[in-house]
């Protein structure tokens, strides 16, 4: 039983709660966040996974929405280049489809509308006998391009967790928010940690539960979304905005390696959040439009995975989802004796601007609260030297030359600097340490007992035979995870891995850690 009262108590690990717990945290306040689920289990990592202004938002005349997302893609990059790189869209035009001058029309504000740095700006392409081109149906000759980012949307959510942490908050997962009330002008909060109840007091109550949210205030629609992956259906590194007949957009978009991401749908949603699942209907719109306008054939038995978000939409009496604003409301009430702000609708690319906006809104609770500060500063891993991250990828192959190119660049896109963390142990080895073919796991019998994780917070070295079990001890250790889905779908994107060996290896780690 905690007793002690803290400055903010925030529910929900997704992008908006880890955004605002570590906002707060650097200014000063004393911050609790609790997870029902692991960090990003909800909408947070079955995004489109991009930080975009969101060109369709022009149409709605979301102009402040679309100004505010432009603006923080440059300054994401700069916090979190391993996780957020530049992406080129290219639209095939279609005479049936939106005129050309509106298109143009529309990437010219686009262009315009946000602060823009190292993006390019868009501009008309041939599509005839050229790359861009080469995946399209033929019928398709002339085209545009522009240029957004994309994200690893989980591991966003734990760097923001792993940075308040930090700094001193507290950030419990698998830990449920069952009760809250007010006594004593400040806010009592039950949670549910694995069958055990504990009480926490705080001053302020934010509730950033995204989907779960309930309001008595609004009026809310729950939009589900649904992406499916396949194995790569086209080369290169560009993204496709296909204008569907039905008005929607749906994006194809290169993703990890060695496939492509293709969504989303949209449907209204009724029921738990945590159960939305694509369903035939959803999988088969979302393959035949991507046979409409592709050379490449895809049938219902190429898709090796999927999933399915839910987002909450204050509605505005739109049947379509597609027209439901996507502005976030921030609504602060007092009414029950102590403060709590709810956070309504947002987008990955909006989380920082948010939480800056919830800060704004609880200052006047907190007169000692120091100013504004995530602009400028880069999230765990983000301090690529000069910015520069091929340089980096170079540094390291140089460093660590046991690594193959693939691993290299995925240990640099996953943890930035902070491969380094993983990696250490094996600085001038020249040659892998067993790596690949999963001799570290030979050795599992060694591994450390874990048991409850204390070995590792009280600094002790996790004695992992390879790295591997280096990369699974320094997760465990660092990011928060405690199952082996933790780490192969949202830590990385390794459950797309055709090797079932190296992932029942790895479920048999968590499992006989007893994680
Ligand atoms: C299909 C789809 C595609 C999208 N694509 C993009 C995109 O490309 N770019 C972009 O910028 N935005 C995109 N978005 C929007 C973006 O994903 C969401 O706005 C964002 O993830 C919402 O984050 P959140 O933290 O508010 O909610 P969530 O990520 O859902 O987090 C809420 C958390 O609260 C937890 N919780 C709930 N109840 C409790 C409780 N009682 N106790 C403790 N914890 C609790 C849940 O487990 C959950 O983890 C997309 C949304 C959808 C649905």
């Amino acid at each position: 039983m905690k007793n002690h009262t803290v400055d903010i108590l925030v529910i929900g690990g997704g992008i908006n709660g880890t955004g605002i717990a570590l906002d707060a945290v650097g200014r000063g306040l004393s911050v609790i966040l609790c997870e029902q689920n692991d960090l990003a289990s909800g909408t947070s990592s079955k995004s489109t996974k991009l930080i975009h202004g969101g060109l369709r938002y022009l149409e709605h005349g979301a102009f402040k929405l679309v100004h505010e997302s432009l603006n923080e893609r440059e300054v994401l990059m700069k916090k979190a280049p391993h996780l957020i790189s530049p992406l080129t869209f290219i639209i095939p035009y279609q005479p049936q489809s939106r005129p050309p001058w509106m298109i143009r029309l529309g990437l010219w504000i686009y262009d315009h509308l946000g602060h823009r740095v190292t993006l390019p700006g868009s501009e008309s392409v041939s599509l005839e006998g050229t790359d861009f081109g080469a995946p399209l149906k033929t019928s398709f000759k002339k085209g545009f391009s522009y240029s957004d980012c994309r994200v690893d949307d989980a591991r966003l959510v734990v760097e923001n967790a792993v940075a308040a942490k930090a700094l001193g908050a507290e950030i419990f997962t698998r830990c449920r928010v069952i009760r809250y009330g007010v006594k004593d002008k400040r806010w009592e909060v039950e949670t549910e940690y694995k069958g055990n109840r504990q009480i926490f007091y705080a001053r302020v109550l934010i509730n950033a539960t995204g989907p779960w949210i309930q309001s008595q205030a609004f009026s809310m629609k729950l939009v589900k979304g649904s992406h499916i992956i396949v194995p790569r259906v086209y080369e290169g590194e560009h993204a496709y905005l296909i204008q569907h007949s039905d008005k929607r957009v749906i994006f194809a978009i290169p993703y990890e390696k060695h496939f492509t991401l293709i969504g989303t749908t949209e449907e209204m949603y009724e029921g738990d959040p945590s159960k939305a699942h694509i369903d035939e209907t959803e999988k088969n719109y979302l393959v035949n439009a991507f046979n409409e306008y592709f050379q490449h054939t895809l049938t219902l038995k190429d898709i090796v995975a999927d999933y399915s978000g839910v987002r909450p939409l204050i509605g505005d009496g739109s049947e379509n989802p597609s027209n439901i604003s996507r502005e976030y409301i921030l609504s602060l009430d007092q009414s029950q004796g102590a403060p709590i702000l709810s956070v309504f609708g947002g987008k990955i690319t909006t989380y920082r601007r948010l939480a800056e906006h919830a800060m704004e809104k609880i200052s006047h609770f907190f007169p000692q609260m120091k100013s504004a500060w995530t602009k400028e500063a880069t999230l765990p891993g983000g301090d690529i030297p000069h910015g520069s991250l091929s340089s980096y990828i170079h540094a390291m192959g140089i460093k660590y030359p046991f690594l193959s190119e693939s691993e290299l660049s995925r240990l640099v896109h996953c943890y930035g600097t902070r491969m380094e963390m993983i990696l250490a142990p094996f600085e001038g080895a020249d040659r892998a340490p067993a790596f690949g073919d999963l001799a570290p796991f030979e050795g599992a019998d060694r591994a450390p007992a874990f048991g409850d994780l204390a070995p590792f917070e009280k600094g002790a070295a996790p004695q992992a035979q390879g790295f591997y079990e280096q990369e699974l001890a320094y997760s465990v250790t660092h990011e928060f995870t405690q199952t082996a889905d933790d780490f192969l779908t949202r830590r990385t994107k390794l459950y797309l891995s055709k090797n079932a060996p190296t992932l029942q290896k790895i479920r048999d780690w968590f499992a006989k850690n007893r994680l």
